[in-house]
């Protein structure tokens, strides 16, 4: 077996220039403060395996990294969804602009950025009961553990300045592409975002999409193998905003990254591995976590191509 500690130990060796750089989101209050010094990385084997480097005890607010488990509630018995309200495609776009949306008649290009993820979790609203439960069972029960919850601080913190996305979805709500009440929407949507992880957590959350659609330790399946595949191929095509090309170049793994510094990557029946720093890069993805990620492809050897 290869020696994924060594492995990452170097890494955290290589990446200590790029701690401190980058910006935090500080767009979002409550995220305006979190220190970009911080660096967490694990990887997780699908026999249970781990390995850890840096601050992982730190939880950190997933942000955007809860778009593929929405998008996974929505699409879990059907595919109509991506054929009808929102698309497949990278957008080229940064993540929050509005631009595209008004010429392509308010269907989102993708899952992944959010006017793509506000219709995830408007469908997602429409189908669950309770919107608010049902999305946090989800993900505890995926994840097996109880413990994981919304930060309120934080989704009142994204409310009270989310001027963006309310543009969003009003905008969406005109071309008839929202189905339920705007902050209804909106209020879920920061809901999702605000939950907090840690990097093991993380993999624990995600491994399903490496084991091909089934959870590893309970061998209970989450998603179709082809549903999985097709995740995976989003996350490699639309998972790190306009990015997303540069991304797939250096790292070649199908990953999402958030605001709050996480990025989680899938190598398919291997591993998944999720970084933690808070520093941004210009397009908002981890600076030190991306470098990380291509220097673990490089040094494990592992990338899909
Ligand atoms: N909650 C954030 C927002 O809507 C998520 C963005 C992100 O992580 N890219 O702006």
């Amino acid at each position: 077996m290869k020696d994924y500690q060594e492995i990452i130990n170097r890494i955290f060796e290589e990446i200590q220039p790029l701690l401190g750089k980058g910006n935090v989101a500080d767009y979002i209050p409550a995220l305006a403060k979190k220190d970009s010094s911080k660096f967490a990385m694990v990887v997780k084997l699908l026999d249970g395996k781990t390995f850890g480097i840096g601050d992982v005890d730190e939880y950190f607010s997933i942000q955007s990294i809860s778009k593929v488990l929405s998008l996974t509630t929505v699409i879990r018995d059907t595919d109509d969804f991506l054929k009808t309200r929102c698309g497949k495609e990278p957008s080229g776009t940064p993540f929050n602009s509005l631009i595209q949306l008004e010429y392509e008649n308010g269907i989102p290009r993708n899952p992944f950025i959010n006017s793509g993820a506000l219709v995830t979790t408007d469908q997602m609203y429409s189908n669950f009961d309770n919107p608010k439960r049902d999305f946090l069972k989800f993900v505890r029960t995926i994840s097996n553990n109880n413990e994981i919850d919304y930060n309120h601080k934080i989704s009142s913190s994204e409310a009270s300045v989310g001027f963006r996305n309310a543009s969003l979805v009003n905008l969406m709500k005109d071309y008839n592409n929202i189905d339920n009440p705007v902050d209804e929407v909106l209020k879920t949507y920061y809901n999702q975002c605000s939950i907090e992880m840690n990097c093991e957590l993380i993999c624990d959350t995600f491994e399903f999409l490496t084991n091909h659609g089934k959870n590893p330790k309970t061998g209970k399946r989450i998603i179709s193998i082809g549903r999985a595949k097709r995740i995976n191929a989003l996350m490699l095509t639309c998972g790190t905003y306009d990015a997303v090309g540069d991304v797939a170049y250096r790292v070649g793994l199908p990953a999402k990254s958030g605001v709050g510094g996480g990025i989680v990557a899938i190598v398919p029946g291997v591993l998944t591995v999720a970084v933690w720093s808070p520093g941004l890069d210009k397009k908002g993805n981890s600076l030190a976590g991306v470098k990380a990620l291509e220097l673990f492809t490089s040094y494990a050897e592992n990338s899909i191509f």
